[in-house]
């Protein structure tokens, strides 16, 4: 998997070795978030199961869709973020 925010395959909040690719910009991004590497790697207390799981807790989801954002805006441009993404996540 290639990810603009991690180059080790662990769990990105915890380190976990055991973990599952997680799509940042779901839905109909999903293609977006794989091509430009808009994913991380979680273990299934942070993906699915547990209550901070990015796919049970909002707080957590915007967390990483803000921090992908930042990310990619270190190289691009807010409009070529938007156009891809279609929306912003950062403060204007
Ligand atoms: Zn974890
Ligand atoms: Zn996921």
């Amino acid at each position: 998997m290639n990810s603009i925010l991690q180059t080790e395959k662990e769990c990105f909040f915890c380190g976990n070795p055991v973990c599952y690719d997680h799509h940042i910009y779901g839905g109909s991004n999903r293609k977006v978030s794989e091509k430009h590497g808009f994913k991380v790697w979680l273990c299934l207390n942070h993906h699915t199961n547990g209550h901070y799981a990015v796919h049970n807790n909002k707080e957590t989801s915007d967390y990483l869709k803000k921090l992908c954002q930042e990310k990619y805006e270190q190289e691009h441009s807010r409009e070529s973020f938007v156009k891809l993404i279609g929306k912003n996540y950062l403060e204007v």
